[in-house]
């Protein structure tokens, strides 16, 4: 193999999932593929998540005899607080009738989350660019948030390719004027999965911030 993909190889391995044991667990944030008899499956590691998801099945059965893989989802960060959404809220409301962006952002460090706001480039409604905030040591992207204005929360075709490299949930919060409408997915790698309905204690949270 060249250089290039030896060190491909090394920054995304393929590994094969073993019969008799589990897959030697990630060392460090990253992604890897793993081949296992019923499929192929990307996992992803990073300090506040841990994700397995199949990528693929066989057109046959017989050919792969390695063991198998399951589809996990670990939240290492626990639960997101009410409160940092409901600041989020209240963010978006002041800023009407602009969208704003913020991140919510958890410490390996600290085990703590906090709100950053961020710096809009170019501010309007229906417009949104912003720079990505410098993060303290340890620190990981969790949430990220932005508001829709007056209009309901959805994911846009922009958002979709803002989304597309992250590992992260993406936020929407609409109808910032009242209790606001949510949307919210876990983005991985290209991969949305889109939530049915928010934490019933963020919509209590919202629905209090609002009134
Ligand atoms: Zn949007």
């Amino acid at each position: 193999m060249n250089p290039v993909d030896i060190a491909l190889q090394g920054s995304f391995p393929s590994v094969m999932v073993p019969t008799r044991e589990p897959v030697a667990p990630m060392s460090a944030s990253g992604e890897r593929l793993l081949i296992a008899s019923n499929g192929v499956f990307l996992e992803i590691n990073r300090p506040w998540v841990h994700l397995v998801r199949r990528l693929s099945s066989f057109d046959w059965r017989t050919p792969v005899p390695y063991g198998k893989a399951f589809e996990r989802t670990d939240l290492l960060c626990g639960s997101v607080p009410p409160a940092l959404v409901a600041q989020f809220a209240s963010m978006a409301r002041a800023a009407l009738p602009n969208e704003i962006g913020a991140w919510i952002v958890w410490s390996a460090v600290t085990g703590a989350f906090r709100l950053v706001g961020l710096p809009s480039l170019s501010h309007g409604p229906a417009h949104l660019h912003y720079d990505r905030p410098l993060l303290h040591e340890g620190e990981s992207l969790v949430v990220d948030c932005h508001s829709h204005g007056r209009s309901r929360a959805y994911f846009s075709s922009t958002d979709d390719r803002d989304d597309q490299h992250d590992v992260k949930f993406a936020l929407v919060l609409g109808n910032c004027d009242r209790t606001p409408s949510v949307a919210l997915r876990l983005c991985a790698k290209g991969r949305f999965e889109t939530a049915g309905a928010a934490p019933e204690h963020w919509l209590a949270a919202l629905a209090e911030e609002g009134a």
